[in-house]
C-alpha cells in the first residue's frame, strides 16, 4: 500500500509550498532554499552508503577474501579450460599487442544458479593476479534516473584505484545477475536501466590495450537471452561461456572438495554413489549436502560422517526439511500404498532404480520414493518418457486399485506427467507429428493429454493389478519401518511381473 509513499511525498510537498506562497501569502523561499540543502546532503550520504556496498563489501571488510584458484572449483573443466584460454590473453598483454589483437573486454558466463560462476570469476582474479572488484545487476537499481550510472562509473573507478593501491597491473570487474542492467533496452519506460547499461558500454568501450590497470568484466547470467545485443557484440562480451550443471564425474569431483574439511568415514562412505545419486544437483546443492550431512552427524554425537548422513541429507536438499505433520492411520496407508505405486511401477519398468521408498513427511510431501539415475541422460526417446509418465500415475493407480478413487496426493505427479507430455508433443514425438506447438489450441492440448495419460494409466494399473500381492506383503512393512532403502524393497518385490511378460502373456 505504501509502496509508492515517497513518489507521493515528492509530488505533494512542490504542491503544498506552492499553495502556502500563492493562496496563504506565506514567504516560502528560504524553506525552499533549506529543503534543497537537506536534500542535496541527503542524496550525497545515501549515493556514498551505496557505493560503499558495490565492490562486494570490499571496501566495509577488514580481511581481503581469501584468493581462490581454479582446483578447488569441481567438474566445470571446460568451462575452466575456455576461461583460462579467455585469461591467457590478459597476462600474455606484450604478445597481444604486437599482432595486434584487440583487447578482451568481457567474458559471460551463463548457466543455473549455484554452478560456481562467482567461483570461476574469483578464480580468474587470482590467476590473472588480479584484484577482485564484484557487484550484482541488482545493486544498481534505483528509481531515481543516473544514479546506477554513476555507480557504474564508481565501480570501474574503485577497481582502478584498487590495483594502484595494491600495484597491480590488472582488475576483474564481476558483475552477477547483469540481465538486471543488462535487459533489452525498450526506450521506454525504463529510461534509469537504459541510462545504466549505456554506462556500462561506455565504460567497455573504453578499456584500451595500454591501459593500466587492464581491466576484464565478467557478468554472470542465467539469462542469456534476456541480454541486449549492444552488449554481447564482439567488442563487449567477447567470450560467452556456458556453467552448465556438473554431470556424474563433476559432482563426484564437487563433493570430494567439500568433503576435505570434513571427518568421513573412511571405509564406509562412497561419495561416487552420492555422485549418482544426486543427479540434477547444482554445486551450490552439493556443498549444502555435505553440510547437512556433516550436521546430522553431529546431532548424533558421532565422531564421522557415515553413508547414512550423506544419503538423509540428499533427501533433505531435494525435497526440504521433515516436517511433524502428523497424519491419521488411514492417511498413512493411503500414502504408503500410493508411495508403493510408484515404486513397484518404476522397479518394474526401471528394474534397480529405487533408491529408497519413505513414509516420512517432507517438505509438502508425506511420503515419497528418491529414484537413482543409473546414469546421467540428456537425451530421451519416446519408450522412455511413456515409462516416466507411467512411473509418476503410478501412485494415482494404486489408489484407484485399493480405494476405487484418487485424492490430492496425485495433483504433482500429474504436472509431472503432464510437463512430460508437453515435451513429447514439442518434440514431434506423439501421433501429432512434427507440430508447432504454440499453434495448439487448448482443445487439442486437452484431447492429446487425455488421450496420452489414459492409454498409460490403463497400462500401469495393468502391471500394478498384476503385482496386486507385492502391495500387500510391503505396506505393512513400509508402515512399520517407514523408511525401506532400494534393496530391502527390491527383495520384497520378489518374482514381480515386469510389463514385458505381461504383454507375452496376453
Ligand atoms: P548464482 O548464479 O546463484 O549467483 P553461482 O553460479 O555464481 O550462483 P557460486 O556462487 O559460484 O554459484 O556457488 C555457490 C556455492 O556453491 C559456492 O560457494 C560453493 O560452495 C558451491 N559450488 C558451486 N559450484 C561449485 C563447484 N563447481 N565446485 C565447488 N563448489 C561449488
Amino acid at each position: 500500500m505504501f509502496k509508492y509513499g515517497k513518489e507521493m511525498a515528492i509530488g505533494f510537498v512542490p504542491i503544498f509550498i506552492l499553495f502556502l506562497q500563492f493562496f496563504v501569502g506565506v514567504n516560502t523561499i528560504p524553506l525552499v532554499l533549506l529543503a534543497v540543502i537537506v536534500g542535496g546532503l541527503l542524496f550525497m550520504a545515501k549515493t556514498r552508503g551505496n557505493l560503499a556496498t558495490v565492490g562486494g563489501g570490499s571496501r566495509g571488510k577488514a580481511r581481503p577474501p581469501k584468493p581462490l584458484s581454479f582446483d578447488q572449483i569441481g567438474g566445470q573443466d571446460r568451462a575452466k579450460q575456455e576461461l583460462v584460454e579467455a585469461l591467457d590473453f590478459l597476462i600474455h598483454v606484450d604478445q597481444i599487442s604486437k599482432f595486434g589483437i584487440r583487447p578482451l573486454k568481457g567474458i559471460l558466463l551463463t548457466g543455473p544458479p549455484g554452478t560456481g560462476k562467482t567461483l570461476l570469476a574469483k578464480a580468474a582474479a587470482h590467476y590473472t593476479d588480479s584484484v577482485y572488484v564484484a557487484a550484482s545487476g541488482s545493486e544498481f537499481v534505483e528509481m531515481y534516473v543516473g544514479v546506477g550510472a554513476s555507480r557504474i562509473r564508481e565501480l570501474f573507478k574503485e577497481a582502478r584505484q584498487k590495483a594502484a593501491k595494491q600495484n597491480k597491473e590488472s582488475a576483474v570487474i564481476f558483475i552477477d545477475e547483469i540481465d538486471v542492467i543488462g535487459g533489452k533496452r525498450d526506450g521506454g519506460q525504463q529510461r534509469e536501466y537504459d541510462q545504466t547499461l549505456n554506462q556500462l558500454l561506455t565504460e567497455l568501450d573504453g578499456i584500451h590495450t595500454s591501459d593500466t590497470p587492464r581491466i576484464l568484466l565478467i557478468g554472470a547470467t542465467n539469462r542469456k537471452e534476456m541480454l541486449d545485443s549492444a552488449l554481447l557484440r564482439p567488442g563487449r562480451f567477447d567470450r560467452h561461456i556456458a556453467v552448465d550443471l556438473p554431470d556424474k564425474k563433476g559432482r563426484a569431483h564437487i563433493l570430494n572438495i567439500h568433503a576435505q574439511n570434513k571427518p568421513l568415514h573412511s571405509e564406509e562412505v562412497n561419495l561416487d554413489k552420492i555422485a549418482e545419486e544426486s543427479f540434477g544437483f547444482s554445486g551450490a546443492q552439493l556443498e549444502s549436502v555435505m553440510n547437512e550431512a556433516a550436521i546430522y552427524a553431529m546431532r548424533e554425537e558421532g565422531e564421522v560422517i557415515n553413508q547414512r548422513h550423506l544419503s538423509m541429507a540428499i533427501d533433505k536438499v531435494m525435497m526440504g526439511e521433515r516436517t511433524d505433520r502428523e497424519a491419521t492411520h488411514e492417511e498413512r496407508e493411503r500414502v504408503a500404498l500410493h508411495e508403493l505405486g510408484h515404486a513397484i511401477a518404476a522397479e518394474l519398468i526401471r528394474p534397480g532404480s529405487v533408491s529408497q521408498v519413505a513414509l516420512l513427511p517432507r517438505g509438502q510431501a508425506l511420503g515419497y520414493v528418491r529414484h537413482n539415475p543409473q546414469q546421467d541422460k540428456y537425451l530421451y526417446t519416446k519408450p522412455f518418457l511413456e515409462g516416466q509418465i507411467m512411473i509418476a500415475l503410478g501412485g494415482a493407480a494404486a489408489e484407484e486399485m485399493f480405494y476405487g478413487g484418487r485424492s490430492t496426493g496425485s495433483r504433482g505427479d500429474f504436472d509431472q506427467a503432464m510437463s512430460i507430455v508437453r515435451s513429447m508433443v514439442e518434440s514431434g514425438l506423439t501421433d501429432l507429428g512434427i507440430i508447432d506447438s504454440s499453434m495448439m489450441t487448448p482443445d487439442k492440448w486437452a484431447d492429446v493429454n487425455g488421450r496420452i495419460l489414459n492409454e498409460l494409466m490403463e497400462r500401469v494399473k495393468r502391471m500394478l493389478e498384476s503385482n496386486r500381492e507385492v502391495f500387500t506383503s510391503a505396506l505393512s512393512v513400509l508402515t512399520t519401518e517407514e523408511t525401506l532403502s532400494g534393496d530391502r524393497f527390491r527383495s520384497l518385490l520378489g518374482n514381480a511381473v515386469p510389463e514385458e511378460q505381461l504383454l507375452a502373456a496376453q
